[in-house]
């Protein structure tokens, strides 16, 4: 039987495993599908404290494995099948075999958001991707025009990082004003490659009978006027949705799946705790998971605690 066991392996569940594994509780982390999470997909992190000349997403999430397995946290690649709540202790069912816990932290974090437009699933891997500094590189991308979907913070980082390869991006955003922060939206707008096409919603993703991205095709929301764009590739960069999927009905969630929080890092089942993306829709930062992760480790100590009172 598990003391604890950390449901993903991200900022929120690194974290939660550090504090478990110094409070001595040799927490078992599930890495899951993404090891790592979200993170180890960005390119340069510039905002989490301690690093003031930024590291890469993929250095920092081994630094906090690293950190974490140093006080015996202990790690498996397993992904989470089935969780059963209802009664305890908890029962996981992990890469088909059974796991059991006196306490669970959910840190499943969130996955990026697809447009559901034509075209779109079909040139998956053809052209089509949700992650620059994963795909970017590719040769079919090099000294073409590119796409970029969206108008928060990852379309502009993205934007941004695909300067090196592209010829001309097209950061495509369904308003007239992006939602990034001012200094990650001042960099794409004033960047010499990157051209906003504003009030624009992508109506296709052509061309699925070539196998392969030929242009997007766009309708002007204010003007209803319909443009084709030619480019090779198309990034999508519009939110994320949390990966809770597996928890419906076993914690409460909102209508959008994020699992909510009570005090502190409590879910609806008391022993089951929570962090990190899988249960903000507000601030979505690394260190703001990270912070939870803490939370949530203390909780789960103070729970075993008081029951082995
Ligand atoms: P986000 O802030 O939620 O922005 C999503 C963008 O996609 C919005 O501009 C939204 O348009 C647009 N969008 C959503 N659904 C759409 C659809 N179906 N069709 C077309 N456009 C759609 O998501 P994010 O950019 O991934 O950022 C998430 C969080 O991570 C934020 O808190 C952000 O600050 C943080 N982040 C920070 C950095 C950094 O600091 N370097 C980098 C990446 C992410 P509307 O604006 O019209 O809603």
């Amino acid at each position: 039987m598990e003391k604890v066991v950390i449901i993903g392996s991200g900022c929120a569940g690194w974290t939660g495993a550090l504090y478990t594994a110094r409070a001595n509780l040799k927490p078992l982390v599930l890495m899951g599908a993404q090891p790592g999470g979200l993170l180890t997909t960005t390119s340069i992190v510039e905002n989490f404290p301690g690093f003031p000349e930024g590291l890469d997403g993929f250095e920092l999430m081994s630094r906090m494995q690293k950190q974490a397995e140093r006080f015996g946290a202990r790690a498996t690649f397993g992904t989470v099948e089935k969780a059963e709540f209802s009664k305890r202790p908890f029962a996981l069912t992990v890469d088909g075999e059974a796991i059991e816990a006196e306490t669970v932290i959910i840190a499943t974090g969130a996955s990026h958001k697809h447009l559901g437009v034509p075209g779109e699933a079909l040139l998956e891997t053809k052209g089509v991707t949700y992650c620059a500094t994963c795909d970017g590189a590719l040769p079919i991308f090099r000294n073409q025009p590119l796409v970029v979907v969206g108008g928060g913070d990852s379309a502009c980082e993205e934007a941004l990082y695909l300067t090196r390869f592209g010829s001309e991006i097209f950061l495509i955003h369904r308003r007239d004003k992006l939602r990034a922060s001012k200094i990650m939206a001042e960099r794409a707008l004033t960047h010499p490659k990157i051209r906003p096409l504003w009030d624009s919603a992508v109506m296709e993703i052509l061309d699925a009978g070539q196998e392969r991205v030929t242009g997007v095709k766009l309708k002007n929301l204010k003007t209803d006027a319909g443009t084709i764009v030619p480019c090779a590739g198309v990034f999508v960069a519009i939110g994320h949705a949390p990966n809770t999927g597996i928890f419906k009905g076993q914690v409460e969630m909102d209508g959008e799946g994020y699992i909510i929080r009570g005090k502190g890092a409590a879910t609806s089942v008391p022993g089951v705790f929570v962090a990190g993306d899988c249960a903000d829709r507000v601030y979505r930062q690394a260190v703001t998971a990270a912070g939870m992760g803490c939370a949530a480790a203390i909780e789960a100590e103070r729970f075993l605690a008081a029951e082995n009172q």
